[in-house]
């Protein structure tokens, strides 16, 4: 069978992470940021990595985008280009969109608008973070 090819959009500390994880496991990783520095930092650790504005949609068919069979929306303070680009990867059609959200009401609308999963980075950590801290087979110090 073939290894899914997952795309990440935006290369912040969250997007360069999920990148070359996936990276490291052995699978194709097109990572893109519209930031030609943070593109350049993570040329090494992903399989391509390539500067656009994923709000622009030509540059996303460009990309190929559509073929990808997941795609990480990863912008995180810019909720207005998190939106479009999550839109735009929807309507080009691909199967699976994982969207990072700032706030509840950013995740609602990302789900309204066909996010598969959209996820609160650092409101889940902190909870695994908390629930490691009461679980019974800790330490107490
Ligand atoms: P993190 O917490 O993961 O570090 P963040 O929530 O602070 O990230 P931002 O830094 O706002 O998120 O955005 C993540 C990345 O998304 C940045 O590198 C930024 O350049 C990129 N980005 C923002 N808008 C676009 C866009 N329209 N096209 C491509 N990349 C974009």
């Amino acid at each position: 069978m073939l290894k899914k090819q997952y795309a990440v959009i935006g290369l912040g500390r969250f997007g360069s992470s999920v990148a070359a994880y996936l990276t490291g496991m052995g699978y194709e990783v097109l990572a893109v940021d519209d930031n030609e520095e943070r593109v350049q930092d993570i040329v090494h650790q992903v399989t391509h990595a390539v500067s656009a504005d994923s709000t622009d949609e030509e540059a996303m068919k460009a990309l190929g985008i559509r073929n990808f069979d997941v795609v990480v929306v990863a912008i995180g303070q810019d909720i207005q280009a998190s939106i479009m680009t999550t839109l735009i990867v929807k309507e080009l059609g691909v199967p699976h969109i994982v969207v990072k959200a700032q706030n509840d009401m950013h995740g609602k609308v990302l789900s309204k608008i066909g996010a598969d999963k959209v996820v609160f980075p650092e409101r889940d950590m902190g909870l695994r973070v908390a629930h490691h801290l009461i679980s019974p087979n800790i330490l107490e110090h």
